[in-house]
């Protein structure tokens, strides 16, 4: 039953919702659609988190709401949505959709796809995963509306399924990493029914895409309590042999430590609302596998570079079976690690080389955790600091003292 949920017993501020967000509810509804802040945002503005983004539902289509906004584009083939650009922000609007089963049962009848795929607003609420991912927020009259229950589960910190959570997972089990990491982010709970198929459903994500694990995973890193959600995840029994990166981070003995740091590194930024980079936070995951079999490598007589280099290879190879760390973050990895090496010796003309490369920054970070693991000199690892601090004329002086 569908209930409209008014300010009081919400709570949302309308002053902590998106300008832009309400703008196109607006521009749509004078244009006599129905339109509506979904998702996240909702869920995040009812337990006073500030959402990451706001998403806008409709029951316009694509076609309809572009010539709407100046600055609009269509974007995605399968299913079509639509980003309205003010500055910065990009608000993504979607016209309201049918369940995937539904839409695909027409399918087989022949019918268009794309023409089916579209649905009515309680059809779009029962699509979405968890009760509290399936609220609309009204900004003109300030109501919710609630299909499913959502407010009621949210006040309760409660991750509950839409639907039957078998069959829901079956259809998409990336959600059973969804529900680990909203109920770590609400401080809340796994409805014991959404909970219970987990164990044995775990071995179904291996066939999701390696893509959308990939940027499932980025989700869960940083989503500020990184280190908890994989603990949950452990817990849960959804890490073992699922991803081979969990496995390597969960069950290295000896590179907890430095996974910790760094995991409490970009949870910190994170809360204070800054940005962690993908490939930093996968380098510094990977290190320690890297590490070890450099080390190894090294032992068996090969030389210290080309050691680093095939150990970096062949942990990056087996990653990237299972979860696709695009090209773009791994050649950032790669340069992230073999930079580690040159920041051992300290020669003034090759320092000035390495100021050239595009991750002596995020490399020289590295570095800092590395020292916090007791992995290199501490003093040394502050001196590389400083120097990546400091401007050029200091520079000059910081590498004249050396000699
Ligand atoms: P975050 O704060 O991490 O962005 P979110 O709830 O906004 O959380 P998104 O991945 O941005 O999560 O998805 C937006 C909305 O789309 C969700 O709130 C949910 O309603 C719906 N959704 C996303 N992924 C799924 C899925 N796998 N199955 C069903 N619905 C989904
Ligand atoms: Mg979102």
């Amino acid at each position: 039953a569908m209930r409209r949920i008014g300010r009081a017993k919400h709570g949302i501020d309308r002053r902590n919702v998106s300008r832009h967000a309400i703008k196109v509810c607006e521009v749509l509804q004078h244009e006599g659609y129905q339109a509506y802040i979904v998702g996240g945002a909702v869920r995040d503005l009812i337990v006073g988190l500030e959402p990451k983004d706001f998403d806008v539902a409709t029951n316009a289509t694509p076609e309809q709401i572009r010539p709407l906004f100046r600055r609009a584009r269509i974007i995605g083939r399968r299913f079509q949505l639509v980003h309205v650009v003010f500055g910065q922000e990009i608000i993504e609007t979607s016209t309201f959709r049918a369940p995937a089963s539904e839409s695909q049962a027409t399918d087989d009848h022949g019918r268009i796809l794309r023409d089916n795929e579209f649905g009515t607003h309680a059809q779009d609420a029962a699509r979405r995963d968890f009760t509290i991912n399936a609220l609309y927020y009204d900004p003109t009259t300030e109501e919710v509306i609630d299909y499913h229950n959502g407010v009621e589960d949210l006040k309760s910190r409660t991750v509950r399924m839409i639907g039957d959570p078998r069959t829901r997972y079956r259809e998409d089990p990336v959600r059973m990493l969804r529900a680990v990491r909203f109920a770590v982010k609400l401080k809340g709970t796994i409805h014991t029914d959404t909970k219970a198929p987990l164990q044995s459903m775990a071995e179904l994500i291996e066939n999701v895409p390696a893509s959308r694990l990939f940027d499932e995973m980025l989700k869960l890193l940083t989503c500020g309590h990184a280190m908890d959600c994989l603990q949950q995840l452990r817990q849960d029994g959804l890490h073992q042999g699922i991803l081979p990166l969990l496995d390597v981070v969960l069950e290295q003995p000896g590179g907890e430590e430095f996974i910790e740091l760094a995991l409490d590194r970009t949870d910190h930024r994170i809360r204070s609302g800054k940005t962690v980079s993908p490939s930093f936070l996968f380098a510094a995951l990977l290190w320690h596998q890297v590490d070890l079999r450099w080390k190894k490598r090294i032992q068996a007589g090969e030389p210290s570079i080309q050691a680093l280099m095939d150990a970096a290879d062949s942990v990056l190879d087996e990653q990237t079976e299972k979860l696709a760390i695009q090209k773009r973050f791994s050649a950032d990895m790669r340069e992230i690690w073999f930079m580690q090496p040159r920041f051992e010796k300290r020669l003034p003309k090759s320092i000035w080389r390495m100021f050239e490369q595009p991750r002596f920054r995020a490399s020289v970070d590295f570095l800092q955790l590395r020292a916090a693991a007791h992995q290199f000199d501490s003093v040394l690892a502050q001196w590389w600091m400083d120097l990546a601090n400091a401007d050029d004329t200091a520079r000059v002086e910081m590498l004249e003292e050396l000699s």
